[in-house]
């Protein structure tokens, strides 16, 4: 089976079993800057069924993820889509709490894309493995445009509260004194932190 083949079939289980992986501009966006950027070391916070995972290791031949996801139907349906891309030795699975696991090497790029309300404590927990110079990319920071929305037009309590985070997490990135952040209306929003030099 061709790799387009496997590709659409795990787009096609992620739309049936509700699982939210990104969408094609936001790969788009991510594997364009692995390119631009020589990016071959990753880490990746939420893993779900490994597409994107995938599509990273796949942009660039390369490239190794670190990826952590702690649902276990997740994690399995994971190693499985590895396995038939042949991507074992450049992909590596952690079934953990992301803030359970302590890493000591450094990545030129992690990718965020864990619950969303945990974003700053993601970004502080693993910042210390951010190599000087190296990205740390956040995926839905636009969450669906509820961030751009007034909170009054959010019915639901629950995401208000998400909604609040998020916007938190922005005004988090956009005041650190350490990093500089651009954000990108791609996909479902994304944002590049880099660490300032120095
Ligand atoms: N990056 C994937 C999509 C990830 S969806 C892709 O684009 O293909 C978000 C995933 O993060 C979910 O599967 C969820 O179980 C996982 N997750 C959320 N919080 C987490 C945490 N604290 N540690 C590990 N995984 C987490
Ligand atoms: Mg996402």
């Amino acid at each position: 089976m061709s790799n387009y083949t496997m590709i659409k079939e795990i787009k096609e289980y992620a739309r049936i079993n509700d699982v939210p992986i990104m969408q094609d501009e936001g790969i788009d966006f991510l594997t364009t800057f692995i390119l631009k950027n020589q990016t071959t070391r990753v880490l990746e916070v939420g893993t779900a069924i490994g597409y994107s995972a995938i599509m990273m290791a796949l942009a660039h031949p390369k490239l190794k993820v670190v990826t952590i996801e702690r649902d276990e139907q997740r994690y399995l349906e994971a190693l499985k889509n590895v396995k038939k891309f042949g991507l074992e030795d450049r992909i590596t699975l952690l079934f953990k709490d992301a803030l359970d696991v302590n890493l000591h090497e450094k990545f030129d790029l992690i990718f965020l894309d864990g619950a969303k309300g945990q974003n700053i404590n993601f970004f502080e927990h693993f910042e210390r493995n951010l190599d000087e110079g190296g990205y740390i990319i956040t995926d839905n920071i636009s969450f669906h445009g509820y961030v751009e929305k007034d909170e009054s037009e959010i019915k639901s309590r629950n995401l208000r509260g998400l909604v609040r985070k998020i916007k938190a997490y922005i005004e988090y990135l956009k005041t650190n004194p350490n990093y500089i952040t651009t954000f990108y209306d791609k996909g479902d929003g994304i944002s590049v932190t880099q660490r300032k030099e120095g």
